[in-house]
């Protein structure tokens, strides 16, 4: 068992909740920083809650913000973390075209912060940056380390730049400060608004008859779609490295939104066809085509591989939504993300 400690960014998120779990399992001391909101945004780790009264609470979690540096560096001197996992974000693409300068702020900038105070405290720590194969955007797959970035969105764009200081600090500075370069993953914990889980969601309530009709905007991208929890694993060997290093994180296959649905909706006895309109709402400006990303490097040096994917992981989320209980329509996202 370890003894270290982390801080998570970005803890009450996919990531960060199977992220909390793999460390503490591991016996990582586990800091959370969330955001204050005037509803409880923990529902994703209030199964790893533990009374902070308790001597030897292994998880505890602190109040701050990505757009607030100087808590965050008070954050870190208190802490002294071995290991930060800089996972939070504004995280979603088509939201980042109606929030461009607030998703700069957080998504960009907030990693500055985070670098800036750890340069500051001195304190020997690594450092994991959350990139996103979206930075590949219109670069022909399959996409590596070392294809070329181009962001089609201001999600991507600040993920750029993102990716970018943390090598700068980790050249500048001798900071043990990594990029994973994740492509997307899902699971029953992803954001609703994001397209498996509004597919898998969608499929369970029309098959238990409380919903007829799912809108959706392109179903010709594809995307390299794994599994979550596989991929904090990834995070976590990157920072046991003697060496900092930047890692592609995939399952070298892409299926279409298209596929996905049709492994969704064949899983829960539906013929797809029948249920899916089209609403140009959830089109992008601009969108990234097709991401196959090559983890060969990642299975070289960091033994990992992917096991699930795309058709599996349907059947996954598909499997946890039929189990869930539903939700009332009030709860569900209004906002057309
Ligand atoms: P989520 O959207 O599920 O989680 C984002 C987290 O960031 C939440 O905990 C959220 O808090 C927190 N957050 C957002 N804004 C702020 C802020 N201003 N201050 C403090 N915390 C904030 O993302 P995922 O878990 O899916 O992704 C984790 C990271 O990996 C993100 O950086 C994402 O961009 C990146 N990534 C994700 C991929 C994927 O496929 N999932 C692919 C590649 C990269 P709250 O709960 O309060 O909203
Ligand atoms: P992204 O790859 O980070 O943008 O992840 P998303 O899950 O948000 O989107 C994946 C792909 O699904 C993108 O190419 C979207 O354009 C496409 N897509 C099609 N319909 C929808 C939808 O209704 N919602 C979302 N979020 N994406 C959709």
């Amino acid at each position: 068992m370890s003894d270290k400690t982390a801080l998570i960014t970005g803890i009450t998120g996919q990531d960060g909740s199977y992220l909390a779990e793999l460390l503490l399992s591991k016996g990582y001391l586990v800091h959370g920083l969330i955001r204050r909101s005037s509803t409880f945004t923990t529902q994703r780790i209030d199964h790893l809650y533990q009374d902070p009264h308790e001597p030897d609470a292994r998880l505890r979690l602190h109040y701050g913000d990505l757009a607030d540096g100087s808590r965050i560096a008070a954050l870190l001197e208190g802490i002294k973390p071995d290991e930060v996992y800089h996972l939070a974000a504004q995280s979603h693409v088509r939201v980042s075209f109606d929030e461009p300068e607030f998703t700069g702020t957080t998504t960009g900038l907030g990693t500055t912060r985070l670098l800036e105070a750890i340069r500051m405290t001195g304190l020997p720590c690594r450092f994991y940056q959350a990139s996103s194969s979206e930075m590949f955007g219109t670069t022909a797959p399959p996409q590596s380390e070392s294809s070329p970035f181009h962001p089609r969105s201001p999600y991507a764009a600040a993920k750029v730049y993102a990716y970018w200081i943390t090598r700068n600090y980790r050249e500048a500075y001798g900071v043990h400060a990594v990029n994973g370069i994740l492509f997307n993953h899902e699971s029953p914990r992803r954001g609703e608004t994001f397209v498996t889980r509004k597919i898998a969601c969608a499929a369970a309530r029309i098959a238990r008859g409380e919903q007829d009709v799912l809108h959706l905007g392109n179903l010709e991208a594809r995307r390299d779609w794994g599994y979550a929890p596989e991929y904090v694993d990834a995070m976590w060997r990157m920072l046991q490295q003697d060496e900092a290093g930047d890692y592609v994180v995939a399952t070298g296959t892409s299926y279409s939104v298209r596929d996905f649905l049709s492994f969704c909706f064949e899983h829960a006895g539906l013929d797809w066809e029948r249920h899916i309109r089209f609403d140009e709402r959830y089109l992008r400006p601009s969108e990234v085509p097709d991401l196959v990303g090559d983890a060969s490097k990642a299975e070289g040096e960091l033994g990992w591989r992917a096991t699930v994917h795309a058709p599996e992981l349907a059947r996954i989320m598909v499997d946890a939504e039929l189990a869930a209980v539903p939700i009332a329509a009030s709860e569900r996202s209004l906002t057309g993300a």
